[in-house]
């Protein structure tokens, strides 16, 4: 399945809460296959979340491992059906940008180690435990699911919001 486009900011589906996934059946699979090959051609991307290709669904995908600041420690390529944070710990102040927002970096606080529960594109249920980069990736791609975009959770508008030239 194709690269789908990313929608942009100010999307009204960017705002929007997705649905939880019901069945797992072949839209499934290809939505997630979409999700892998947008992330994948997305420069710098280490994730994509469903709605942000126009599927209002509680999907996304996470790879932090090609990346400097997540390759020591991660859990490869995470497809997320359903997700949900069981616990979260720690906060911690990162730079933070997203394929639907490219003129825009900010200063996001996120929880430095999350456990979480999801189901796998084959239905099988997963609890992990996320640190560090892989955890701020993750609960990126997640707030894209309640509809919540990184510019929602900028910890000063004034020293927190950045303009960027070009999107890396
Ligand atoms: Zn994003």
């Amino acid at each position: 399945m194709p690269v789908q486009n990313i929608l942009l900011y100010p999307h009204p589906i960017l705002k929007k809460m997705a649905r939880p996934v019901n069945r797992l059946d072949d839209e499934i699979t290809g939505l997630v296959q979409d999700l892998i090959d947008t992330m994948r051609e997305g420069p710098g991307s280490v994730g994509v979340a469903a709605p942000q290709i126009g599927v209002s669904l509680c999907v996304c995908v996470v790879d932090v491992s090609a990346n400097r600041h997540g390759k020591e420690n991660n859990h490869g390529l995470l497809v997320l059906v359903n997700p949900e944070i069981v616990e979260r710990e720690g906060g911690a102040i990162m730079r933070e940008g997203c394929m639907s927002v490219p003129d825009y970096t900010g200063d996001v606080e996120r929880a430095t180690r999350i456990r979480l529960r999801f189901r796998t594109a084959d239905g099988s249920e997963q609890e992990i435990e996320a640190s560090g980069f892989e955890a701020v990736a993750i609960q990126h791609e997640m707030d894209h699911l309640d509809g919540v975009l990184f510019l929602d959770r900028i910890v000063s508008l004034k020293t927190g919001l950045f303009r960027r030239k070009n999107y890396r």
